[in-house]
């Protein structure tokens, strides 16, 4: 029997996106698919609790053979030695009791030559990764921008972000849905906000302006060509990720799960629409042209 007692080895943080490994666990799905986990894996899952970013593709492959993976999501194995898959999982990643994974979804059904012991290779659609890493990166300097331009609309001071600005993003945002080379958020202007100390009224009045000063300052951002790069607290899917990104008014650094890109040079632009047909929801679409 395998040992599935410790949570999965990642190497996506580094920038890897090919691997090799050992088979650990081949389970059918209840959607008539199937998963398997592998002890390291270069694959980025989706989180079940803030699918921000989707989870890699790509394939698995032994001796000649190889099976697609439709998309690596977490997995959790329980004390008792149950395993539930994505959203199905009943608790947040990382709490006690419970051993993190990494499950790779497979197309069909999983054939007879992956089984546990098998020794793999892992490797991962690159061009579909660095499509990601870039929306990725350009959704977190968006969210930076988009708060440094609506500063100057807080009566009260609604604690900062990465940056030192106001934390409009921290205080707002209640979606983020990460595409390749792009983002689209969504932020609730409500009453709470408005009771925070936000100025609705002025900031919908002055929407376009808004705009322009934010494409102004990640036009900054992408001419500087900063690095940018993953901290990470250990070597396994629960440890702690950050991101961090050496701006020229400072180092920014946000806890993060996803895959970034090394440097704002990857990039020939990134802009930004601000969408506020509904008065209560600012919808900002985030668009990244790679260099
Ligand atoms: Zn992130």
């Amino acid at each position: 029997m395998p040992d599935i007692s410790s949570s999965s080895r990642v190497t996506f943080p580094e920038g890897e996106t090919s691997d090799t490994g050992i088979v650990l666990l081949v389970e059918a799905l209840s959607d008539d698919g199937a998963m398997t986990v592998v002890d390291t894996t270069p694959f980025h899952p989706v989180d079940h609790t803030w699918p921000d970013q989707p989870g890699d593709s790509g394939t698995i492959a032994s001796g000649g053979e190889s099976v697609r993976v439709t998309e690596a999501v977490m997995a959790a194995v329980s004390d008792d030695g149950s395993v539930t898959v994505g959203v199905d999982i009943p608790v947040k990643r990382g709490a006690e009791g419970w051993t993190w994974l990494v499950a790779h979804r497979l197309e069909g059904a999983a054939p007879a030559w992956l089984a546990p012991g098998a020794a793999v290779q892992l490797d991962v659609d690159d061009a579909r990764r660095a499509g990601l890493s870039r929306g990725h990166t350009a959704c977190h300097l968006a969210s930076l921008a988009l708060d440094l331009a609506l500063a100057d609309l807080w009566r009260k001071d609604p604690g900062t972000d990465a940056m030192g600005a106001p934390d409009f993003e921290g205080r707002a945002n209640q979606s983020s849905r990460i595409h390749e080379d792009g983002a689209v958020d969504e932020y609730r202007l409500g009453k709470s906000l408005r009771k925070a100390g936000f100025d609705t009224e002025t900031f919908a009045a002055t929407l376009a302006q808004r705009e322009e000063s934010i494409n102004a300052t990640l036009a900054a951002w992408v001419a500087s060509g900063a690095p940018s790069r993953i901290v990470t607290e250990g070597p396994t899917i629960v440890d702690r990720r950050s991101w961090q990104c050496e701006l020229p008014e400072g180092t920014a650094e946000i806890l993060c799960g996803g895959t970034h890109v090394s440097s704002l040079g990857e990039f020939a632009s990134i802009s930004v629409a601000l969408d506020l047909s509904d008065p209560q929801l600012l919808v900002m679409t985030t668009t990244a042209v790679a260099a």
